[in-house]
């Protein structure tokens, strides 16, 4: 089955029947917007005494969806929700499971502009990395559904003892925490949710508190394709609440979470406690932040790498767990790069990414913003601002000109700390390329890096001892493709889920060992 996996192919927007649909989608449902929408649990509506507001971070008098704020009463329905519908889910056969996200898939691609648009909308993001989001969640669908379908049945041992007959097969886990980021609100989360269940889980998903539309459009979907009640429970809420007592309640089996370091960790911690009652070790998938390197090295394409980190940088405002933050260049080749480099990111139109031409649009909130702005201050401290370093005022959105900050020394915050925003560390390195990926690596981090050389010597060096997670060679270190890249990081970047590789359902199972004696 997974041989006939194909990624699905990204809108071509140089054709204007395809930019003429998509700005349409997003008129349309700017026309819908502001509606109030419930938690869903056990296939019911309901509608909590708290609610909260997503908002247009581009445009922040605009509101997106005023949504039910869940609390710790709510999760533990939710989980007891999920808990009584996982006995008959996790007995349909897998085939049946696989089509409802064959079938969701289907829905996701007939309707793609749509999620786009609320991507747009809600998350800032400019229609290419928008589409590209839709189409990762679509691959998603489609691979972990053909995933599951290699993964069924028994599975004989290496060796039989001559008495007996032997075989191995991997069943559900049960009901399952899903806490996915607002940065890929549609991908990551559909990804950890379809994982989850097609291996025969159930769930309660809690979306972003800054995506909760984009959560809800996909949770929509797999309603639509036939999901039974209770096997996906919507609960939009705050992570310190909600997300507390998911992560802690004895009846949490697993935990699937994509997000910061600082939380990924503490839900680790918490997960690790014991409850009463409880009596199995909880699964957790932490995967987390980056301080993703791009090395460029004197035997490079400067011109190819320049673009490339410019792309890989200032992509989506630099808000993706990939997104290159630290650049190490080769003394001999630097100034031939630098100028190259301010170059592309000059020509970056920053702005509402309603507009096609947008090419960057504002950070999430205004938390982000103020982060933000703290980073600008310990790089003008650090090192020497060479672009932006501003702030843009437009509809109150929260833009920011992509930045450059040269001349920051090996230990510096800049470059050790990750900032999720359009500000870049250029390194200047004189010295041996062994050298350079020992910079490189000098990280808490281990997510994602890319190297630029011609020296196939230097390559197999890096393959070795670049220690991340998703390593690139000759690209820029973001755009993981379904099945081709398998993501997950190393170190404090997370526990290597690969998300979209073939070990990645084996977290969402175990397998059972049975022996006959003949
Ligand atoms: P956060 O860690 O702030 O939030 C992630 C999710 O966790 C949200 O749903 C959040 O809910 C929830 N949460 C927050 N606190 C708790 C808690 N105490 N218990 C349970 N759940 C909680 O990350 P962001 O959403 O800001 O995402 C950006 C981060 O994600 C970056 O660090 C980025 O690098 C990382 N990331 C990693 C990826 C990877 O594959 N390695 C991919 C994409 C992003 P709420 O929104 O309500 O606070």
């Amino acid at each position: 089955m997974l041989k006939h996996f194909h990624n699905e192919a990204l809108t071509d927007f140089g054709d204007p029947t395809h930019r003429a649909a998509f700005a349409d989608a997003v008129a349309n449902l700017e026309s819908k917007l502001g509606k109030t929408h419930s938690l869903v649990i056990g296939g019911k509506e309901i509608a909590a005494t708290n609610t909260f507001n997503s908002y247009n971070p581009a445009n922040p008098s605009q509101i997106i969806g005023t949504f039910a704020k869940a609390d710790a009463a709510d999760a533990r329905r939710a989980i007891a929700a999920a808990k009584d519908a996982f006995k008959a889910w996790s007995d349909w056969p897998v085939k049946r499971r696989a089509k409802l996200l064959f079938d969701t898939a289907a829905i996701m691609r007939k309707r793609r502009h749509e999620f786009s648009a609320a991507m747009v909308l809600e998350t800032g993001k400019p229609w290419i990395e928008a589409d590209a989001d839709t189409a990762e969640g679509i691959d998603f669908c489609d691979f972990y559904a053909r995933l599951a379908l290699e993964l069924q049945g028994t599975i004989p041992p290496i060796t039989q003892v001559p008495s007996e007959h032997s075989e191995l097969f991997y069943i559900p886990l049960g009901v399952g925490a899903v806490i996915p980021p607002w940065n890929f609100p549609f991908a990551i989360l559909v990804g950890m949710t379809a994982g989850s269940i097609v291996a025969g889980n159930t769930v309660v998903l809690k979306p972003a508190s800054d995506s909760p539309l984009v959560g809800r459009m996909a949770f929509d979907a797999l309603v639509e394709a036939g999901m039974p009640p209770g096997v996906v429970n919507y609960l939009p809420g705050p992570g310190s609440t909600a997300g507390e007592e998911l992560v802690t309640n004895a009846d949490t089996r697993f935990i699937t979470f994509t997000g910061s370091k600082e939380v990924g960790l503490g839900i680790i911690k918490k997960a690790a406690k014991i409850q009463p009652g409880q009596i199995w070790i909880k699964r957790v998938m932490a995967e987390m932040g980056g301080k993703d390197t791009m090395v460029i090295d004197n035997m490079a394409d400067i011109q190819a790498a320049a673009t490339a980190t410019s792309a890989a940088t200032f992509g989506f405002a630099g808000q993706k767990c990939s997104a290159c933050s630290r650049v190490i260049v080769h003394a001999d080749i630097y100034d031939q790069f630098l100028p190259l480099l301010l170059d592309h990111a000059r020509k970056i139109q920053v702005g509402d990414p309603r507009s096609f031409e947008t090419g960057m649009g504002p950070v999430i909130n205004t938390q982000s913003l103020e982060k933000c702005k703290k980073y600008l201050e310990i790089g003008r401290q650090e090192g020497r601002l060479s672009l932006g370093g501003k702030m843009i005022e437009q509809n109150g959105g929260y833009f920011l000109e992509p930045t450059i900050f040269e001349d920051i020394k090996p230990g510096a915050r800049m470059e050790q700390e990750e900032i999720f925003g359009p500000i870049l560390t250029v390194m200047k390195f004189s010295g041996g390329f062994e050298d350079m990926i020992q910079l490189a690596n000098a990280t808490e981090y281990g997510l994602t890096g890319s190297i630029y050389t011609n020296d196939r010597d230097r390559i197999n060096y890096a393959k070795r001892h670049f220690h991340v997670g998703n390593l690139y060679v000759n690209r820029k270190c973001t755009g993981a493709l379904v099945g081709a890249h398998p993501f997950g990081g190393f170190n404090m970047s997370g526990t290597d889920g690969k998300a979209g590789g073939s070990d990645y359902l084996l977290f969402f199972t175990q397998a059972k060992s049975v022996s006959e004696l003949l």
